[in-house]
């Protein structure tokens, strides 16, 4: 079955205790033991609930693992992972890190003598040469954000092997609909459950897929342990937005392929970065590891004061901190995912005072891009006819 039946027929959409066409809200925090000695499959529900269990298998077969988990964001999962690590060891990892990760690398696990080296993982080499005798793990982000740098998974996969590593991939940015980085080697996979696979901006959700038993267990001990368990509402959010990935991944990617090439055009705007634009670096190597490029998109204004005109004449985006729903989301990562990052270090990045990111939501794409070209100046609302000022009011 293709995936796109298979994210409505996977085994986990009916209840199997009443039928139920959606899975019902087990809230419930304890089962009532019939037989002490035998207790059933669920006994508290830290350690288990049908809810959450549903979609911990879905997850599992959606990203082709052995078994999924659902944790309470994607940094409760991100984290739980890397308590899989002991004092003494250390991970290569994307320099280009969604910002919470860069936190809890830098400012917690050190302290638990963990430590990361930051490393361009785009180019191999550069991998290879991080790694030390005590590394156990290379954590890998692609593309980045913002600026959609493309890591080749199967050749990280090899150095990996070579160096009995564990590979970890945040697949937040493209979901398994477009990207399935346990089929290119990774051993784990992560998401913010939060962006596209919720998909509405009304749940914060972390999931995690991995590809081997002897991981999933450790793992399943440590999501107990820690407690750092996803709740039953926010497990049935997840699964309900779950449902109609195909259908937003597709539209709006359509959308974003068209808005980054026209931004492009526009006068005002310096440079575009997406990885289905021909020029993209990364362009070839993301079509040959993944099915489509996303919606996600960056570009660059010049400067922050055409940025702060631009936020403040938009109207169709929220102007906000995240990525991956119905309704696009425009964001501003020097004040916001990379503010914490030193302005030189950042800049050095490509993440300048002029640039925007936008997550593309189910919008009209010509309503979003005559929207994005008002706000950047290139027309003018007063030359826009009253029909589309009616529309966009
Ligand atoms: C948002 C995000 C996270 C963190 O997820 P939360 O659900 O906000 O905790 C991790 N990685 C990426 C790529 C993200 O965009």
């Amino acid at each position: 079955m293709n995936f796109g039946t298979r994210l409505l027929h996977n085994g986990n959409e009916i209840d199997p205790f009443t039928g139920a066409a959606s899975i019902p809200l087990y809230q419930a925090s304890t089962y009532h033991q019939e037989d002490v000695d035998a207790p059933g499959d669920y006994d508290y529900a830290r350690s288990g609930n049908p809810t959450r269990h549903a979609l911990e298998q879905t997850i599992a077969e959606l990203e082709e693992g052995y078994r999924g988990f659902a944790f309470a964001s994607g940094m409760a999962a991100i984290s739980t992972v890397f308590f899989l690590f002991s004092s003494g060891d250390h991970l290569v990892v994307s320099e280009d890190l969604y910002g919470g990760t860069y936190r809890v690398l830098s400012d917690v696990l050190p302290r638990l003598g963990i430590r990361a080296s930051f490393v361009d993982t785009t180019d191999p080499g550069q991998v290879e040469k991080a790694i030390r005798p005590e590394t156990r793990a290379i954590y890998i982000e692609t593309p980045s954000n913002p600026t959609l740098k493309v890591t080749d998974l199967a050749g990280v996969s090899r150095i990996a092997e070579r160096n009995g590593l564990l590979i970890i991939v945040d697949n937040t940015f493209l979901t398994p609909y477009f990207q399935k980085p346990l089929r290119l080697g990774a051993d784990i996979v992560i998401h913010s459950a939060t962006k596209f696979i919720g998909g509405h901006s009304d749940v914060v959700s972390g999931l995690v897929a991995v590809k081997g038993e002897e991981v999933a267990e450790r793992l399943a001990l440590l999501q107990n342990a820690l407690g750092s368990i996803l709740g039953v509402q926010d497990a049935w959010l997840t699964m309900r937005g779950l449902k109609t990935l195909k259908a937003r991944m597709e539209t709006s990617t359509a959308s974003a392929e068209k808005i980054a090439r026209r931004l492009q055009e526009l006068p005002g705007v310096k440079k575009v970065y997406y990885t289905g634009l021909p020029g993209h670096p990364g362009k070839d190597l993301q079509e040959s590891q993944a099915s489509g490029h996303g919606a996600v998109l960056s570009f660059d204004l010049g400067s922050g004061a055409k940025v702060r005109e631009v936020l403040s004449r938009v109207r169709l985006p929220i102007v906000a901190v995240s990525l991956g729903s119905v309704e696009s989301i425009l964001s501003y990562p020097a004040k916001m995912s990379h503010a914490a990052m030193p302005t030189e270090e950042r800049q050095r990045r490509g993440v300048t005072d002029g640039l925007l990111r936008l997550s593309v939501g189910l919008e009209d794409a010509d309503d979003l891009f005559r929207d994005l070209e008002q706000a950047i100046g290139s027309r003018r609302l007063i030359s826009v006819g009253p029909e589309w000022r009616a529309s966009i009011v």
